[in-house]
């Protein structure tokens, strides 16, 4: 018999489940608690009676997550790991370790189905959503690595494969299974949920009331641009997907990143610098400037610092307030969807 992820089942199910083996509701509490430090083994949950230990390893397992891959970068600090998941789709989660914080790279789709043209996730074909246990089990796995050297996990973005608004609702659900402080405890308000733009999406997250960070992936100011970019600008162009996010701003009292993959020649001229301080006058916004992380076969490359910084200057002379983003986890293929390319690669090479 084949035993069913512990954390595909809600509260509520996880404590009916104890009720039928005659154990109190607050043994739910204690197994979490335990899951979120890290322990994958039943048998190793002390506080728990040896019957209710024996009857749980029967039952069930801590993840239905497979690591099949790891790659380090940074001297360390950076660390990717691709996990397979039932079925044989595969994703992949990188940890990103600071001085203040320990960040979660997270993804919600095995594939993506938007196909941005510059996106290594993007130029495989879609393989499926995932369960909101299977992004909540990616946290946990990563909390397992942290624990062991002292750490916290005090971050997650959904920065990794897919889209999450594509998700919905798994990614709402897991939104809420990560911030409940009997699991991870991880405020929203350091869960970034970055999408390519479903608007609609942006609207019905605006009413949920868990107050998210929301990152735009812009990339570009004008819709003849974005349409080759980000594809779903065909159906919602950029300057409605920008009324969309300044609604999410007021509602949820957060300022929106912008973020803007710097691809040399394509969009990093005076022209968009110009285009993007317009499009964000007077909006609560942040941009943030990503340099193009390279991806094989396709025609980007990543602008020069120097050039990076001229687009940083005209777009803060503009008024905007404007980073750019560390290129963590480059030689760790650490962009959304390289380890997988790679693998998949190697393996079809075989
Ligand atoms: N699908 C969502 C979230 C995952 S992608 C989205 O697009 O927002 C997370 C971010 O990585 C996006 O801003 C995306 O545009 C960016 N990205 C994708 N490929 C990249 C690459 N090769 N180099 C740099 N950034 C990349
Ligand atoms: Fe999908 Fe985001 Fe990659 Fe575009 S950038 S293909 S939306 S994962």
């Amino acid at each position: 018999m084949t035993t069913t992820p512990i954390l595909s089942l809600s509260a509520a199910e996880l404590e009916g489940w104890l009720a039928e083996h005659d154990a109190p509701s607050y043994r739910r509490r204690q197994i979490w608690t335990w899951l979120a430090r890290g322990v994958t083994d039943f048998a190793a949950m002390r506080d728990l009676p040896g019957a209710l230990r024996d009857a749980l390893a029967g039952a069930f397992r801590a993840t239905s997550l497979t690591p099949i891959a790891v790659s380090e970068a940074d001297r360390g600090l950076t660390t990717k790991t691709l996990f397979e998941l039932e079925g044989g789709h595969s994703v992949e989660a990188v940890v990103m370790r600071y001085a203040e914080r320990s960040t979660l790279c997270i993804s919600s789709q095995a594939g993506c189905p938007i196909g941005c043209p510059f996106c290594a996730t993007g130029r495989f074909p879609f393989g499926r959503n995932l369960n909101a246990h299977e992004i909540v089990e990616q946290a946990v796995d990563a909390q397992r690595v942290l624990a062991a050297e002292g750490r916290r996990l005090s971050h997650v973005v959904f920065m990794g494969m897919g889209e999450p608004m594509a998700n919905y609702r798994a990614v709402v659900e897991s939104v809420r299974r990560l911030s409940d402080p009997d699991l991870l405890g991880i405020s929203p308000r350091r869960i970034v949920v970055s999408t390519s733009g479903l608007i609609p999406r942006i609207e019905q997250l605006a009413e949920e009331k868990i107050p998210v960070t929301l990152a735009i992936s812009l990339h570009a100011a004008r819709d003849e641009l974005r349409d080759v970019l980000v594809p779903i600008n065909r159906k919602y162009p950029v300057r409605d997907l920008v009324d969309a996010a300044q609604a999410y701003a007021e509602k949820s009292g957060r300022r929106v990143s912008y973020e803007w993959v710097m691809l040399a020649g394509v969009n990093d001229t005076e022209r968009d610098a110009r285009e993007l301080g317009v499009l964000l006058k007077n909006r609560l916004a942040h941009v943030n400037l990503i340099p193009f992380n390279p991806v094989e076969d396709t025609p980007y490359h990543a602008p020069d610092r120097a050039s990076i910084r001229a687009f940083k200057e005209k777009v803060e002379a503009q008024g905007l307030n404007v980073t750019v983003r560390d290129t963590r986890g480059r030689e760790a293929d650490a962009a959304c969807g390289q380890l997988h390319e790679r693998v998949m690669r190697t393996k079809l090479a075989v």
